[in-house]
């Protein structure tokens, strides 16, 4: 492990890279023929058009957390990256909104239009200017909102870098795992461009994993079964490189009983419009969802375990895309306790013996106000639970940050950062560590290397089908 601190100037000097982009441009992809995905165009005034976008995207929100910050310092302590690199003036959160907020003081705002030098009000001058904006707000940010729960004045950080980073995206100036992960979005409607074969195909394959384990060829992963109880929908990291967890939710609402199916298409979750602040992409994601939840007349829509997810598909994702509400919408966690508390499926916690931490995904807890329905679960499928410290909305961030894992050039700072999550993690002394996040699974793995942490990481789902009694007729002989 090496204990190099990482000149911060060759982070926010990284130049733009521009490989995927031209690559897109030669293989003519349809996102950015479409106009759906930008380019970066060296020819276009992208400062003139960047301040354009700003004036039109601000909202009582925003306008709040640009104009509410007294510099008071306080959110400096919640924040993992200023945590670590205390002596580091930019990793403050005020500083790294303060590069927005400097942009709007001197455009919008009256007083830095009129005294610019009285309110720190500033402009970028050019594209270099920008491709430094770029990698602050996507490279020393998670978006974990610990700052914005810290701050006397309700200032929201996360919702400035976001918006950034959003202005940043229409002009293409972009790190390259985002340009990449916009692009498939767009053209898979999920964002890791997984085929709807390959969907198909993974689900066939839990299908029969769980035909085996139950010795029941009965099973069926129904797949646009109309008027069901619920439409299950994944993250695409499930289908792409962790399929058990569908077959373990499978087995789970087969054991319940349940009457419930996926739909072939709309079922990711997820959403890196939230991420790269792209709003449109945001609701074309959200909307496949909703459609297809109306398609099949489900009742309502479940969604697999993931903080991202769920704050996008629950919350965010009607707003931008202008959807009503009509469908409810849930956590598996809930659907979970639900089948636990109406004994619906018994569980075991003797089966679960190893002690066991739990870590609140930002989305979920912080974001999404879901603390206490996984420790409920956890209460009744494990033996040795271990509370982290400090732990539910004000749990530190896993630093993978809903997307920030697929901008590999800022890994070594969030890597480095990640020292205050691998310090909680050890102090619980647990050898498992659970989440109920995909994205706080990669996150959390890829610090616990690093720091050699003796724990290894799973998720809610994967404790309960541990726990899950299966009554005798579907053992396996
Ligand atoms: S705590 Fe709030 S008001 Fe104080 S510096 Fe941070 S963002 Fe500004
Ligand atoms: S949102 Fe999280 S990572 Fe970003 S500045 Fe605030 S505390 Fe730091």
């Amino acid at each position: 492990m090496s204990d190099k601190t990482i000149n911060i100037s060759d982070v926010v000097n990284l130049p733009l890279d521009l490989k995927e982009q031209k690559k897109a441009l030669e293989q003519k992809s349809p996102a950015v023929v479409e106009g759906k995905v930008k380019v970066y165009d060296p020819n276009k005034d992208n400062v003139k058009n960047l301040l354009e976008m700003l004036k039109n995207k601000l909202s009582r929100q925003t306008v709040s957390s640009l104009v509410g910050c007294v510099h008071c310092g306080m959110c400096s302590e919640s924040c993992h990256y200023a945590l670590a690199r205390p002596h580091d003036p930019t990793m403050t959160p005020a500083y790294k909104a303060d590069q927005i907020r400097q942009i709007f003081k001197r455009y919008i705002d009256w007083t830095g239009r009129i005294f610019p030098w009285w309110v720190h009000a500033k402009t970028p001058k050019n594209d270099e200017d920008l491709n430094r904006l770029k990698n602050i707000v996507f490279g020393t940010c998670s978006g974990c909102r610990r700052c914005t729960l810290n701050c006397p004045m309700g200032v929201d950080t996360a919702v400035l870098v976001r918006l950034t980073r959003g202005l940043l995206t229409e002009l293409g100036i972009v790190p390259e795992g985002v340009f990449v992960v916009d692009k498939d979005s767009w053209e898979t409607g999920n964002q890791m461009g997984v085929s709807q074969e390959d969907y198909i195909e993974t689900l066939e394959w839990q299908e029969e994993e769980v035909q085996a384990e139950l010795d029941d060829p009965s099973f069926k992963i129904p797949i646009d079964k109309e008027d069901c109880d619920f439409m299950y929908t994944v993250n695409p990291r499930e289908i792409k490189y962790d399929p058990r967890s569908i077959a373990y939710a499978c087995k789970v609402f087969h054991m319940a009983g349940e009457s419930w199916t996926m739909p072939s298409f709309g079922w990711d979750q997820t959403n890196f419009g939230l991420f790269s602040g792209d709003d449109k992409l945001g609701g074309y994601i959200a909307k496949n969802l909703y459609e297809a939840a109306k398609r099949l007349r489900a009742k309502r829509i479940v969604i697999s375990e993931c903080g991202h997810g769920y704050r996008s598909s629950r919350w965010e994702g009607y707003n931008w895309a202008k959807y009503k509400q009509d469908i409810p919408s849930e956590s598996v966690l809930i659907t979970l306790i639900r089948y636990i508390n109406q004994g619906l499926i018994k569980v075991d916690p003797s089966r679960n013996p190893l002690s066991i931490t739990y870590h609140d995904s930002c989305n979920l807890a912080r974001s999404g106000d879901l603390t206490e329905e996984p420790r409920w679960i956890l209460e009744r499928i494990c033996t040795d639970f271990r509370e982290m410290y400090p732990n539910r909305s004000d749990n530190f961030c896993c630093t993978g940050g809903g997307g920030a894992l697929s901008m590999v050039e800022y890994k070594p700072l969030r890597i480095e950062v990640a020292k205050v999550k691998a310090d909680q993690l050890k102090a619980t002394g647990a050898k498992l560590v659970c989440t109920s996040c995909h994205n706080c699974v990669d996150g959390l793995s890829d610090l616990i290397k690093h720091y050699k942490l003796d724990m290894q990481v799973v998720q809610i789902l994967d404790l309960v089908a541990e726990a899950l009694v299966i009554p005798e007729k579907n053992e396996k002989k």
